[in-house]
């Protein structure tokens, strides 16, 4: 009987086969996922945090004129005003010095240093800068953009831009800061002919400043 033979044969191959079919691998246990702690469904955001140079501070007394005011004085009056303006508003702030140790590799949200003009009589206004080298061009040209748009919006003061000096562009803490940090310089105005601003109403011009640096932070946050 080859015809059973052949097919008692081919039984044998196929339980042969089905025993040396690998088994089918077993799925491993679906992953419990682990769910993300709900309790605390809006955790406040990490503050951002300002950087404030109150130019000159700690080093030397900057411009100065004829009835002995000095640049940093001014600078320091209107940069503590900033720093309480920008704390009140929930903001990590460090008032640094002209040459302050903590600006080496600094990281902020943002760099400002403040510093007052000459008080040569006879011209007004006020203006800003970054690096010519920056590394971010961009965000620092908004934050040059946000500063002349408030300051100039609660000073009144005018623009200067043609007294603007390489040696602004090339100042000094440019090149200390952390370069992801977004650093500029402000000339609040002249401290001659803006000294009625500069001497008497340093609220109006911390506001500004302030204004400044928050039109920018806003737009930092919703990007
Ligand atoms: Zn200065």
């Amino acid at each position: 009987m080859p015809g059973l033979a052949a097919a008692l044969g081919l039984i044998a191959l196929a339980t042969l086969l089905i025993f040396r079919t690998p088994r089918a691998a077993v799925p491993p246990p679906k992953a419990e996922e682990t769910p993300i702690p709900t309790h605390n469904p809006s955790p406040s955001p990490t503050p951002l945090r300002v950087g404030i140079v109150s130019g000159h501070w700690k080093y030397d007394g900057g411009a100065m004129c004829p009835d002995g005011t000095r640049e940093v004085d001014i600078n320091y009056q209107i940069a503590i005003e900033v720093v309480n303006l920008l704390k009140q508003e929930g903001y990590e702030v460090d008032l640094l010095a002209e040459f302050d140790p903590l600006l080496q590799g600094y990281e902020a949200d943002a760099l400002v240093s403040l510093h007052a003009d000459s008080c040569i009589p006879g011209v007004s206004g006020f203006k800003a800068a970054r690096a010519w080298n920056s590394f971010i061009p961009e965000e620092e040209d908004r934050l040059l953009a946000c500063l002349y748009q408030e300051y100039e919006r609660a000073t009144g003061l005018q623009p200067h831009q043609w007294s603007i000096t390489p040696d602004m562009h090339g100042y000094h803490v440019f090149g200390e800061v952390a370069p992801a940090t977004p650093a500029v310089i402000i000339e609040m105005g002249f401290m001659a002919d803006d000294a009625e601003l500069l001497r008497h109403r340093q609220e109006i011009v911390a506001q500004g400043i302030v204004s400044g640096i928050e039109c920018f932070l806003e737009r930092s946050k919703t990007r």
